[in-house]
């Protein structure tokens, strides 16, 4: 009678029995901490210059340098047998990948689902974030779809808060023409500081006027702080289109009051 090992190999050695009556041979289970180095089984800590070294000896204390680390006795099938307990591994398997396919399925469904709900919830929200453009807006629409999670006050305020500042940017128009001097009632948005680079501190005011334009001065004449309101006079020194915003530039202004 042939014999098969488990992996479907004729075995052609010595055939055990085991005390249940089942037909076994010896199987030598290889040890995994030692190495073959140049026809020698040693235990190394490494190799240097083609040599193994260690400093504790090369003996292998899990084999004693045998390579067997021990042994077991493994079942030997008949061929009939094999096929039994092939085609019920089988069936185990795809019984287990239809399972594992529904699950899939169903958590896909869910998944699905939910990112329905969460849309139709955040309709207005998502609308908002569609029309923003640019890296960081991209980022945080993507983000924002990833996490499916409601909009904190804040981020609906960030969002609105852009909104409003681009309407505001797409309104401005170029005040007067270069070299006019104008009186105008503006507010404060922004102050940027520009570094000392060894000429003394600069700054550059942003500011809005009553009809929507952006004008800007640069210089050290304090105009006021951010989110104030003063009439002045300037004269006009340039007009500039910046990231899209007509902007107006004026130089020499003179506060005449702080509304
Ligand atoms: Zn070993």
């Amino acid at each position: 009678m042939e014999l098969f090992k488990r992996d479907g190999t004729l075995f052609t050695g010595t055939v055990n029995t085991d005390e249940k009556g089942r037909l076994t041979y010896t199987m030598a289970i290889s040890c995994d901490r030692c190495h073959v180095v140049n026809g020698q089984r040693v235990w190394l800590m490494g190799m240097n210059n083609g040599r193994p070294y260690s400093h504790t000896g090369f003996e292998c204390w899990t084999c004693g340098n045998t390579g067997v680390r021990r042994y077991v006795e493994a079942t030997l099938y008949t061929a009939e047998k094999l096929v039994q307990i092939n085609t019920t591994a089988a069936t185990r398997a795809a019984r287990k990948a239809e399972a594992d396919r529904i699950a899939f399925e169903k958590a896909e469904a869910e998944r699905a689902a939910k990112l329905v709900a969460f849309r139709a919830e955040n309709v207005e929200f998502l609308r908002k974030l569609e029309n923003l453009d640019g890296e960081f807006w991209v980022a945080f629409r993507n983000d924002f779809m990833r996490r499916a999670i409601a909009p904190t006050e804040r981020q609906i305020a960030l969002v609105d808060g852009e909104i409003a500042k681009r309407a505001a940017n797409a309104a401005s128009a170029f005040v007067g023409n270069v070299g006019d001097k104008i009186m105008a009632k503006v507010t404060v948005e922004r102050i940027i500081v520009l570094p000392d680079y060894g000429f003394g501190v600069n700054y550059i005011n942003l500011l809005r006027d009553e009809a929507g334009n952006v004008l800007v001065y640069r210089g050290l004449s304090d105009i006021g702080q951010k989110g104030e309101t003063v009439k002045l006079k300037a004269t006009i020194k340039e007009h500039q289109i910046r990231d899209g915003v007509n902007q107006t530039i004026i130089q020499r202004p003179k506060v005449l009051e702080v509304v």
